[in-house]
């Protein structure tokens, strides 16, 4: 029987249950577009402040990315701290990488005042070197690191791997203890529980159509168009990363949507489950073309990779399943009989710096771009934009970097170059 399309974490979770004819108000102070972890965590914030807020959704709650990743929450961000260090300079890089610290404890905090049920664990990351090069460079990145942001990472030679995975592949590791592992669906679900319980309403099936910058009893603010009704909108809060659309097209220009894929074997005899992975570590190679994996709660193993590079569709979710078995057997060769109960994909976002990026776009305020590392961050940039929409200056060293378009401008939103990112980054993986 051919292999369903299926999200896991779904299978675990109860979403609320929102009333669907509810007509959209026909004012609020802040209309969130996207309800995903950056949208629900804005929302959040900005209701506890006092605003009226109107979460807007094209699908369901978590539709998106957030309910579809590896619930990986991971400290630092996608680009190495070095090349960070060139691009910006040792104090803002600081910043940064303390925010991607902090962008941890804000998810902990929030998973405990709200009492979310998702099972949220500092059980560490394990990066893993495909490359004897890959793995000088660990030692080099852990030194700058304890150095520049007093953090401590745990390198590990090839021999002393074993007690932190069951595959000999690898040419060593590095640990990072502060890292915590969670069942996404369950955390973007409580998230919008807890916006319910702040004052906001959240609208599902609202696609936001159309934004114009429209006066209201002589004020500006926004007309938000949804096929649930129109509403007027002092301020925009744009949260919608890998599937942002038409409705903002100057922030779609700035993002690549990129397909990433999971697969998630049946249930494992407690024993190999230990073998595979003795301390339950999220683990990620080093490959631009990378693998992540790590156990879920119930002891399956959720492997995800970028197999294909265009979003999920029937056909790339079909084709990523086969390419993530044959990926998962090179690294645990045990594997190879085990059942494979679920396969999905998902879309996230890549700026073309490989960077977040929040702030203010033609006067709507946004978080994107978190190139898949936006558990942690996408919950602490809608709570730090948030912060700043309610006229606080929160410490938000990604607000005011450069955020750049395509060379030339030759981009219009529609990614027709993936196909070449993707034989150029296993070229890249080739050679370096
Ligand atoms: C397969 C996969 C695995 C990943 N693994 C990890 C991981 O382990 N660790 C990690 O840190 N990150 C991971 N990521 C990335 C992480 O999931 C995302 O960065 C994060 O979920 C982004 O949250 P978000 O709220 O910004 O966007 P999303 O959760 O994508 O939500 C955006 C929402 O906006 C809605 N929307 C779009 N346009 C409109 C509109 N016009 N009107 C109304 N609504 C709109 C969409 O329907 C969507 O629900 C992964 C991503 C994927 C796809």
């Amino acid at each position: 029987m051919p292999l369903e399309e299926q999200n896991y974490w779904l299978s675990t979770t109860q979403f609320p249950t929102l009333v669907a004819s509810r007509p959209v108000p026909e004012l609020v102070d802040v209309a969130v577009i996207g309800a995903g972890f950056t949208g629900l965590s804005a929302a959040r914030t900005l209701a506890k402040r006092g605003a009226r807020v109107a979460v807007l959704e094209s699908e369901s709650i978590g539709w998106g990315a957030s309910s579809r990743n590896g619930g990986m929450i991971l400290s630092g961000m996608k680009l190495g701290v070095n090349k960070l260090i060139s691009r910006y300079g040792r104090e803002r890089t600081q910043r940064m990488y303390a925010a991607s610290l902090a962008a941890i404890d804000c998810v902990e905090q929030i998973v405990a005042e709200e009492s979310i049920d998702c099972d949220f664990v500092r059980s560490g990351h394990l990066e893993v070197a495909c490359k004897q090069k890959h793995f000088d460079d660990f030692a080099r990145q852990a030194e700058v690191i304890a150095r520049e942001f007093n953090h401590t990472l745990r390198v590990l030679q090839k021999q002393e791997l074993s007690s932190e995975i069951g595959s000999d592949i690898y040419y060593g590791g590095m640990v990072d203890e502060v890292s915590a592992g969670s069942n996404p669906a369950r955390y973007v679900a409580g998230l919008s529980r807890a916006v319910v319980k702040a004052g906001a309403e959240i609208f599902e099936h609202a696609r936001v159509e159309a934004l114009e910058r429209n006066p209201r009893q002589g004020e500006l603010g926004w007309k938000v168009t949804t096929p649930r009704g129109t509403l007027w909108a002092h301020e925009v809060f744009v949260g919608t990363s890998g599937y942002t659309g038409k409705a903002t097209p100057a922030l779609q220009k700035k993002l690549i949507p990129i397909g990433s894929f999971i697969i998630t074997t049946e249930v494992l005899p407690e024993p190999l489950a230990r073998e595979l992975s003795p301390r339950n570590r999220m683990i990620y190679d080093s490959k631009n073309y990378l693998y992540y994996y790590r156990l879920t709660p119930d002891r399956r193993m959720l492997f995800g990779g970028r197999a294909a590079f265009f979003p999920e569709t029937g056909e790339t979710v079909r084709r990523s399943a086969a390419i993530l078995r044959r990926g998962m057997i090179d690294v645990y060769p045990p594997l190879s009989d085990a059942k494979i109960d679920y396969v999905w994909g998902g879309t996230l976002d890549f700026a073309f710096d490989i960077m977040p990026h929040a702030g203010q776009m033609d006067g709507m305020y946004y978080a994107v771009g978190y190139a898949g590392h936006g558990v942690a961050m996408a919950t602490y940039q809608g709570q730090k934009i948030a912060e700043l929409m309610a006229g606080d200056k929160p410490e938000n060293p990604f607000v005011g970097i450069p955020f750049p378009g395509a060379p030339l401008g030759l981009y219009n939103g529609k990614p027709w170059f993936l196909p070449f990112a993707g034989a150029w980054y296993k070229f890249l993986d080739w050679v370096s």
